[in-house]
């Protein structure tokens, strides 16, 4: 499955999706939502945001740069926005999750595109290679279906999940075809799946069903797909350099990762925790990683030589022609941390320039 992404240097630098928004971007977005702005006037007033945001990604240096993810509230929002069957913030928030999440109350039913208009303006306005992220079958189907409200419609995640796999497979398809470089699936709570605490919080027995519930998802999605490379971001809830995921069956997670069919996987791996690298001695042979080596949530700004130490430390277990550099998660405002635009652009500058530091001594 491995992929050389066609790079022409090693350490490609890229990001994994979202940028925080300034406050006015935010308001535009809440105005269309609730219509006191037409559609045609947040396109055009968006439309200005995006192109600062790539330029913003240009600037930094980055290899592979985003739409920002700029014209809605959450990455969720891409599907929930134009596929019908969902109401908003009928499961609660849970110590895992930074906000409450819609439920299926309906048939699962694509109204438009999910991506189409967005990612034709990102490929029109970046001058390098492109990223577009899609959330997965299992988290769009699985996790947002609830015993409660979802069980008249589809008797098990599974089933909702199964009604899902087209739609996003369909969306990589219209990706690739508008020439996105590189197509990303967010599966946020993948991860967490090997967590205990995340097991006995939601009543899960089985870890490895659970696990083969996104293996089935993702590889659906990407069935029959060739011409794009494909990425997979496991989100950073979940570190091998967090102490307190030392609880966590890693050697599970990165073989249930060698199952699943695309090119790249994202892991977190910007924390302080050294001993937990050795985990990466399972990391898939047949995947490059996107190491996640600039944190989300933490303030401040690591060096380029603590970014360049994080990735010697991972060459120890994977091969520098493998190894991409991406922040451990995506930026977008969450409960979690609302972080500075700036902060986020020299945050992204220092990883550029980590990568060119790796490149002169490793080349
Ligand atoms: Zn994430």
């Amino acid at each position: 499955m491995l992929d050389s992404n066609n790079n022409d240097q090693m350490f490609p630098t890229l990001v994994v999706g979202s940028l925080p928004r300034e406050e006015w971007v935010l308001d535009v977005i809440k105005s269309r939502n609730s219509h006191d702005l037409s559609s045609e006037e947040a396109d055009r007033l968006l439309d200005g945001a995006v192109l600062s945001a790539i330029k913003m990604q240009e600037s930094a240096g980055l290899d592979y740069v985003s739409d920002g993810e700029w014209r809605r509230n959450s990455y969720l929002d891409t599907f929930f926005d134009n596929v019908c069957g969902y109401e908003p913030d009928l499961i609660p928030p849970n110590p895992f999750s930074s906000g409450p999440v819609p439920a299926i109350v309906s048939k699962i039913v694509q109204q438009r595109s999910l991506t189409t208009d967005d990612a034709r303006f990102l490929e029109a306005n970046a001058n390098g290679k492109t990223i577009a992220t899609l959330p997965g079958p299992a988290t769009v189907g699985g996790k947002m279906w609830s015993p409660e409200h979802s069980t008249s419609v589809y008797s098990s995640p599974e089933e909702a999940m199964e009604t899902c796999i087209p739609i996003i497979n369909g969306e990589i398809k219209k990706l690739s075809r508008l020439g996105i470089d590189l197509v990303q699936i967010d599966e946020p709570w993948l991860g967490d799946v090997i967590n205990p605490r995340y097991r006995e919080f939601h009543g899960i027995e089985d870890m490895d069903r659970e696990l083969d519930l996104y293996v089935n998802g993702v590889n659906g999605a990407v069935e029959g797909i060739e011409e794009v490379s494909l990425s997979l971001h496991v989100c950073g809830h979940t570190s091998i350099t967090n102490q307190d995921t030392d609880q966590c069956q890693f050697d599970s997670l990165f073989e249930t990762l060698s199952r699943t069919n695309v090119h790249r996987l994202t892991i977190a791996f910007a924390g302080p925790h050294r001993d937990g690298v050795r985990w990466l001695k399972n990391f898939p042979e047949d995947k490059i990683v996107g190491l996640g080596v600039v944190s989300t949530i933490k303030k401040g700004i690591d060096s380029p030589d603590d970014i360049v130490e994080r990735v010697e430390r991972a060459m120890e277990y994977i091969p520098k022609e493998r190894i991409t550099l991406n922040p451990e998660c995506g930026f977008a405002p969450s409960t979690r941390n609302r972080p500075d635009l700036d902060e986020v652009y020299i945050k992204l500058k220092t990883m550029c320039l980590a990568a060119e530091i790796l490149r002169e001594k490793y080349a």
